[in-house]
């Protein structure tokens, strides 16, 4: 639908894009209406949602969100990564938080409108991608608390490095016994705007105390590790002859994150013990203290693989390894974007090719 901006100044947001720095200035618009059902999508230019004050979406919460990502090949193809699963997590989230769940093949077609629609701006660097932030929100005015009758989803798409940077140096994070992300029953398996809102004060406080992120723990006991605000966190033991994956399992409480599914897979692939699994942080700080822990590392779509360098337990600062990038961390952040970038053969079906039929809003000619 734009004109193919190939100008100087596309093209040096390309060279550097940051993280979510330069909007498309296009958004993919999907509505929902009790009476009407979902719309089309509808390829726009950006603008502002003009909501009414009393909307429930900002009285009452219901909203959630996706993260995903475009990558260009080698051959200089775009494709959507594992575009449908994150379609079906948006319609799980929603229906969590009593929304209209979007069907995921909808889901599907409007990102890959929208990535049609903008193909000039996905860049072409390793590890780069053109982010995509889909957001559902309740849309009807009402203060009467129920379940909306209508719904916006609005995708948002940029250019975007890695969120920590090309050259991110490694995470360090720290545990928090007053507060809690999720405890099981809630909300926390949801990408949710409640959830993050919660974890901002205790997140500040520890950026305040030097640390990058909260390194969650679980809401009944405040003994087992989670997860980080927007990451899950893998662990990497070596206390036998073969280095041996850990990642605490979907229960409830964690974001079943994408990245965390496709590195368990790549894992398998190449034979590397994989375990979800509990692990204290006692655990933790035994395994730091013998160095029989010897990776840590954070993933999500945003951040990719982030190594942890340093973890704050209880007013004591721990280093993972030497503090640097471990190599498990960095083979499986490596497996990952190859497979995103097209390098390795698309084995688990991941990639969704973007191509002339997903212009038009997404109608398949
Ligand atoms: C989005 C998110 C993740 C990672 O999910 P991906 O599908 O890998 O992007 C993990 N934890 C939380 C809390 C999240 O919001």
């Amino acid at each position: 639908m734009s004109e193919p901006r190939r100008t100087a100044e596309l093209d040096a947001i390309l060279r550097d894009p940051g993280f979510c720095r330069h909007s498309t200035g296009h958004t993919t618009v999907v509505d929902w209406d009790a009476g009407t059902g979902w719309s089309e999508p509808r390829v726009e230019p950006w603008s502002d949602l003009a909501m009414d004050p009393a909307t429930l979406g900002l009285h009452y919460g219901q909203a959630v969100f996706e993260g995903l990502k475009a990558f260009r090949a080698a051959d200089g193809s775009v494709h959507l990564f594992r575009a449908e699963d994150h379609g079906r997590r948006l319609a799980r989230s929603a229906a969590r938080l009593a929304m209209a769940e979007m069907p995921a093949e909808l889901f599907v077609r409007a990102c890959a409108a929208l990535v049609a629609a903008d193909e000039q701006w996905v860049p072409g660097g390793y590890g780069q991608s053109l982010y995509l932030r889909p957001l559902l929100i309740a849309t009807e005015p009402d203060l009467g608390l129920r379940p909306s009758r209508r719904y916006r989803c609005v995708i948002l798409a940029y250019p975007a490095d890695p969120c920590f940077g090309a050259d991110f140096r490694p995470l360090s994070v720290t545990t928090s016994t007053d507060t809690v992300r999720a405890v099981r029953g809630g909300t926390g398996e949801s990408k949710c705007a409640g959830n993050y809102a919660a974890g901002l004060l205790t997140r500040t406080e520890a950026q305040a105390a030097g640390y990058d992120e909260v390194l969650w723990l679980d809401g009944l006991e405040r003994s087992r590790i989670e997860e980080l605000s927007t990451m899950n966190v893998f662990l990497v033991w070596r206390d036998g002859t073969e280095p041996r994956l850990s990642t605490p399992p979907c229960d409830g409480t964690i974001v079943r994150g994408l990245t965390r599914d496709s590195l368990l897979t790549l894992a398998q692939d190449r034979g590397i013990a994989a375990a979800q699994e509990h692990t204290t942080i006692d655990a933790v700080r035994d395994g730091l203290r013998s160095g029989r822990l010897a990776e840590m590392f954070a993933c999500g779509t945003a951040g990719v693989v982030v190594p942890v360098g340093r973890v704050g337990i209880g007013g004591e600062d721990m280093t993972v390894g030497d503090g640097g990038e471990g190599p498990m961390t960095a083979l499986l952040r490596n497996s990952l974007l190859d497979a995103q970038h097209r390098r390795t053969p698309d084995a688990h079906g991941w990639l969704r090719t973007i191509g002339r039929a997903d212009e038009n809003g997404g109608r398949r000619a």
